[in-house]
């Protein structure tokens, strides 16, 4: 029996989660659902997935501009196991109340949601386990993604003693044409900034504190990570540990990456759509041990590092797979991101 799903919030997170879904032979995509009409609902009917609408005081827009609507929210949710919120940050909470009017279905929800709203902050590669079984989980953002990520592959090996991390932010995604700035660096005043609690929602025994700077570009995120670790280590045994997991990519200095410019230019030459790049971008080079201290850069593009990590909540929450690395194989196998 296939998991029937679907997806409210048809923006940068949901359209791409949606391509993922279909790609899955063990999930159904029930269908997509749409609060505003826009082009994309068109590209739903084109690309065959069945559009709903979030209320139908709006259909007459999406009507009028020729959008073939299967029905509302309520009518997908009937059909459907679990629903994937990627609608935008504090939205999902008042769909929660949706949601939970429906005795036998379970949600995600994205990492623009305070932790509470669901049993389980989730990463795959940190925490798999902890979601098998549960109703309701919270994919992390994009940023608390990565960072669990590595931290999770070095932390199967070695103890952590402290991690602290700079995020250079991009300041929105490509079509997100109104944010800013276009022309200055912007240091989140608070620290540790947010990522920082949120890394630990997933990993609560990681001592990490991190700063962040708003960076007037779009592409990706930069983060500079320095771990101090209770052991010795050189360079190559960390760099070996990267190479091994899943969804970090190294790059080499001859690879002549040197950037966020390139990665995303590498991506699309690598015909990945839309150009993403869902694993960690680590580059050889700019990784180190002094001391019994990592010091490594990873870049991050925030469009699509969450995408496999939904495909993993439902096969957690369905207990489709017992263990992450076989979760984690099959998901990138489907989304070809697999190192094998
Ligand atoms: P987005 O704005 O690109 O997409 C959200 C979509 O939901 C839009 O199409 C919007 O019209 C629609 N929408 C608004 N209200 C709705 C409603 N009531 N019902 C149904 N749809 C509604 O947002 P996004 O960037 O995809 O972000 C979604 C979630 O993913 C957020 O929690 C965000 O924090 C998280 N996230 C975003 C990124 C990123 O870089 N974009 C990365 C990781 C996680």
């Amino acid at each position: 029996m296939k998991v029937k799903v679907v997806i409210n919030g048809f923006g940068i997170i949901g359209k791409r989660v949606a391509d993922a879904v279909k790609k899955q032979s063990d999930m159904e995509l029930i269908g997509v659902v749409k609060a505003h009409q826009s082009y994309s609902a068109n590209i739903a009917n084109e690309l065959g997935y069945p559009l709903y609408i979030a209320s139908s005081t709006n259909k007459e827009d999406f009507l009028k501009a020729g959008s073939k609507i299967e029905g509302t929210l309520d009518d997908a949710l009937q059909m459907a196991d679990v629903v994937v919120d990627a609608t935008p940050d504090k939205v999902g909470k008042a769909n929660a109340e949706i949601y939970k009017k429906y005795k036998n279905l379970k949600a995600i929800w994205q990492g623009g949601e305070k932790a509470d709203i669901a049993e389980v902050s989730f990463n795959a590669m940190a925490n798999y386990e902890k979601a098998l079984g549960k109703k309701y989980v919270r994919v992390v953002s994009c940023n608390t993604t990565a960072l669990c990520r590595s931290i999770a592959s070095i932390k199967e090996h070695y103890n952590i003693k402290e991690v602290n991390a700079v995020i250079v932010r991009r300041a929105a995604d490509p079509s997100e044409t109104t944010k800013g700035p276009i022309n200055s660096l912007e240091p989140a005043l608070h620290i540790p900034s947010h990522h920082g609690p949120d890394v630990r929602s997933v990993l609560p025994d990681v001592n990490i504190q991190t700063m962040a700077v708003k960076a007037p570009t779009t592409l990706m995120h930069i983060h500079s990570i320095i771990m101090k670790i209770n052991e010795n280590a050189s360079a190559e045994e960390i760099l070996k540990i990267f190479e091994n997991a899943p969804r970090i990519r190294i790059f080499k200095e001859n690879d002549k990456i040197t950037g966020t410019a390139e990665l995303i230019e590498y991506a699309r030459d690598l015909g990945r759509a839309r150009g993403d790049l869902m694993e960690n971008a680590v580059w050889k080079e700019g990784l180190n041990v002094v001391d019994k201290t990592i010091y490594y850069y990873q870049a991050v593009h925030q469009e699509s590092i969450v995408v496999p990590e939904n495909i993993d909540a439902i096969h957690a929450m369905f207990e489709m797979f017992k263990d992450k690395n076989s979760s984690i194989k099959s998901t990138d196998n489907t989304l070809g991101i697999s190192k094998n």
